[in-house]
């Protein structure tokens, strides 16, 4: 459980989120939606631990934390080997250790195709599996997907997020992510959030949500029109 109680953010003076409250249960993919500027990445972040409150509190049943960033922040000249290699603690384990989980991972998020090419010489869809690889690897209990496949056709989402849920569910992992897409939230999450204009305005399933969107901004973050 990741309980979240009055948090508010301030920039220099301005305050973009506004005393937040919630509880995201543990082994449940929670999917934060909602217009840019909303606040989204920002909540991630405190939750991530890379930036501070200004006011509140947040706890956290574990500190297993890996993030997936929109921007996959992969090293070019490196292989998709040693990018997931990357993401383990190298003081941890031996050679032989890392290899095995590396191999592991590269199965599950079907990367192993290209375990040996650089970077740089991937596909913006192998790009991004490579840094869901890099985030799995350490063996997270919570993961968090900050738009992380946003850019990625429709088609090449669909597998990637079928991998994503076959392995949170086999893991029993917390997974929170953030998207703009309302039929990307649907699709992955168990518990919907919508966030606007630093206000959680409802927090229901996504049957829920849809059915019954408790604003307007809402129903237009649904794209119910067009
Ligand atoms: P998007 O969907 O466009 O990614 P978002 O919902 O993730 O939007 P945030 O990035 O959380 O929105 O930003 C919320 C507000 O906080 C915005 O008004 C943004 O300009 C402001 N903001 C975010 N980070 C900073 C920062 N480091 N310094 C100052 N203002 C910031
Ligand atoms: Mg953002």
């Amino acid at each position: 459980m990741i309980q979240i109680t009055k948090i508010t953010k301030k920039y220099d003076k301005k305050e973009v989120l506004h005393s937040i409250s919630l509880d995201i249960p543990a082994g449940k993919r929670f999917v934060l939606f909602g217009p840019s500027g909303a606040g989204k990445s920002t909540l991630l972040k405190l939750i991530a631990g890379l930036e501070s409150p200004t006011s509140g509190t947040i706890i956290k049943e574990s500190n297993k934390i890996a993030m997936v960033f929109q921007n996959d922040l992969l090293f070019d000249h490196l292989t998709t080997f040693d990018n997931i290699a990357y993401g383990l603690d190298h003081r941890q384990y031996t050679k032989e250790e890392i290899t095995k989980k590396v191999k592991m991972i590269a199965a599950r998020t079907r990367t192993a195709s290209y375990l040996d090419k650089k970077a740089a010489y991937l596909s913006g869809g192998e790009r991004q599996r490579v840094a869901l690889a890099r985030a799995l690897v350490s063996n997270p209990e919570i993961l968090l997907l900050d738009e992380a496949f946003s850019h990625l056709n429709p088609a090449l989402k669909k597998e990637l997020l079928i991998d994503l849920i076959d392995f949170q569910k086999s893991r029993n992992m917390t997974l929170i992510s953030v998207s703009h897409d309302f039929q990307e939230a649907q699709f992955l999450g168990e518990i919907l959030a919508a966030l606007d204009q630093g206000n959680l305005v409802q927090i229901d399933s996504p049957f829920d949500i849809f059915e019954h969107p408790q604003s307007i901004d809402v129903a237009n973050s649904l794209d119910l029109i067009g």
